[in-house]
């Protein structure tokens, strides 16, 4: 039943592939049965730093008190969900605090970070047809993306692998090279409703887009009339160090799409929109049986007042820039690195072996990275790590580096 690398579960239990869980995911052995502020404890009691957050989700760590209380008081209330057929408290808000720190006039919850672009490229597509002849309906990508799962974000996806099997993927989305040229011809006004883009694309490599190309895309996107979405389910909600990853750029896109921190852990997404755009929305447009529940909404009003504290940005900002001169100390000391990239609290490493084979080697050394490709590593901390644990997760990776 088990094997040697069963590292974490103990021996009457079964090894992953033998689960009744459909194998949509190589799962690591270890078992978690507890979190304790930035470390994971699996069931033989072994600690792990995460470096990894569940994917960018557990900004606030494992255990957060205040998380913790906003979930209970949900429950006391006794509503877990009502529907979207009427008005409740969290959620409006919620929408009140993310249109008062953003660009946004209007907000729409769903449940995670697929559909909240799959949301945007219909509200995109809603409103393009809406200011044009009906031909404005076009959903442009860029190359490297990652946009979700679902038919549509998956046509948005710029991932060989994960698009091939599923084909027919979702029609009127293209993907286009991140260079001037190619998106002043791809980004046709009178076809093309919206481009998406992730400011930092995080499962294709950790890739920071340049200034001067996200400039170039708000310029030719608002002269031509097509929506610029950002897609910050990753890297926005205060892991570059601003709220808003747009805030970062300087940008102002015209909807924002995001999800994994948003509720501490419970599933949630949003979708962000100006007014022009959410005037075209109307009933039976769009919907969701549990998007915006007030046990998740409570949940994420907690969230969002925490990653929004100035003191915690300005942390994230400065304990960012000095994690990174950490990872390159160590790529010139281990001379096992190809490349850094990053900013805030998201750093991509591109190591010369397998990502693999480096993951699996700090499960031994307790520490948890992910990868965004065959031969990049991917540190998505905890945004309440403080400089000794970034220290400690530097030195366990220049260990299982070396
Ligand atoms: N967009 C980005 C940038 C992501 O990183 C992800 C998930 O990794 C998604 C969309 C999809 O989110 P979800 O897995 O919640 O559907």
């Amino acid at each position: 039943m088990t094997s040697l690398t069963d590292a974490g579960a103990p021996p009457d239990k079964p090894a992953a592939a033998e689960l009744p869980i459909l194998g949509t995911y190589k799962r690591a052995p270890m078992q978690f049965v507890r979190g304790e502020g930035v470390e994971l404890v699996d069931v033989a009691g072994k600690r792990y730093l995460d470096l990894g957050s569940g994917i960018a989700v557990n900004a606030l760590g494992y255990g957060d008190a205040g998380v913790r209380k906003a979930i209970v008081a949900a429950l006391d209330t006794g509503l877990i969900h009502v529907s979207n057929l009427y008005r409740t408290e969290p959620a409006e808000t919620l929408a009140a605090s993310l249109v008062a720190q953003s660009f946004a006039d209007k907000v729409f919850f769903c449940n995670s970070g697929a559909e909240a672009n799959e949301g945007a490229f219909k509200f995109a597509r809603r409103w393009g047809r809406s200011v044009s002849s009906g031909a404005k309906t076009g959903i442009v990508a860029l190359r490297g993306s990652f946009h979700g799962r679902l038919f549509a974000s998956l046509a948005a996806t710029d991932r060989p692998s994960y698009r091939a099997p599923f084909r027919p993927l979702a029609g009127g989305i293209s993907i286009c090279e991140r260079d001037p040229r190619a998106l002043d011809v791809a980004l046709d006004g009178d076809s093309v409703a919206a481009v998406i883009v992730e400011p930092v694309q995080g499962e294709g490599g950790v890739r920071v887009l340049e200034e001067s190309l996200l400039e170039e895309l708000r310029r030719l996107t608002s002269e031509r009339g097509i929506a610029l979405v950002f897609d910050e389910i990753q890297c926005g909600l205060g892991r570059l160090g601003t709220l808003f990853a747009y805030e970062s750029f300087g940008i102002v896109p015209d909807m924002v799409t995001i999800a994994k921190p948003l509720a501490g852990g419970l599933p949630m997404g949003a979708i962000l929109v100006t007014a022009e755009i959410g005037s075209v929305i109307k009933p039976g447009d769009h919907g969701t049986t549990f998007g915006g529940g007030p046990l998740v909404a409570r949940a994420a009003i907690e969230v969002l007042r925490r990653v929004s504290d100035p003191a915690l940005l300005k942390d994230i900002r400065d304990n960012g820039a000095w994690f990174g001169e950490m990872l390159r100390g160590i790529a010139k000391r281990t001379g096992k690195v190809r490349a850094i990239r990053g900013m805030g609290y998201m750093w991509g490493i591109d190591v010369v072996e397998k990502a693999s084979d480096v993951i699996e080697r700090g499960w031994d050394a307790g520490v948890l990275i992910l990868s965004a490709g065959d031969h990049t590593l991917r540190l998505l901390p905890p945004l309440v790590m403080s400089r000794d644990d970034l220290s400690r997760g530097a030195a366990l990776l220049e260990q299982v580096l070396g």
